[in-house]
């Protein structure tokens, strides 16, 4: 079920429970901008979320709203995930689902890290 991101940050959904330590997570990289934790149902040998620390909807909110120097950190971080996961050399795909159409569930922003095997067509025709 996709959620309504035209609505004001929720501070209860999932991902902000995460960011604040109150539901469990197997993190592989924290810094001032982001947080990123293996997805719970992964869908590649390697799918881990990267989520911003700061309050954004979705890729929209953020690429609306976030500061500089929040949207330096964020595309920084993702960058250095993948690479300290070592997906440089055989790549990697970045998903961010927005909105209705994008199929987004959870009404903080993240970044999909997908990889470790080649994954075909981006989209099931
Ligand atoms: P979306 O469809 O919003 O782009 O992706 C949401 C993702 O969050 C899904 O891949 C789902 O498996 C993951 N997810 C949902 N709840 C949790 C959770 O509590 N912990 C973790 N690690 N991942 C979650």
């Amino acid at each position: 079920m996709s959620v309504d991101v035209s609505l004001a940050y929720d501070d209860q959904n999932i991902f902000a429970k995460i960011l604040r330590g109150e539901i469990p997570n197997r993190t592989v990289y924290r810094d001032e901008w982001a947080l990123a934790f293996h997805d719970i149902a992964p869908q590649a040998p390697v799918h881990v979320l990267v989520i911003p620390t700061g309050a954004f909807v979705s890729w929209d909110d953020f690429s609306a709203r976030a500061s500089e120097a929040e949207i330096a950190g964020f595309v920084r971080a993702v960058g250095q995930v993948a690479r300290d996961l070592g997906l440089t050399g055989a790549g990697y795909r970045l998903l961010a689902n927005t909105g209705h159409h994008g199929h987004q569930e959870v009404a903080h922003l993240h970044v999909h890290i997908l990889a470790g095997k080649p994954l075909g067509p981006m989209l099931a025709r």
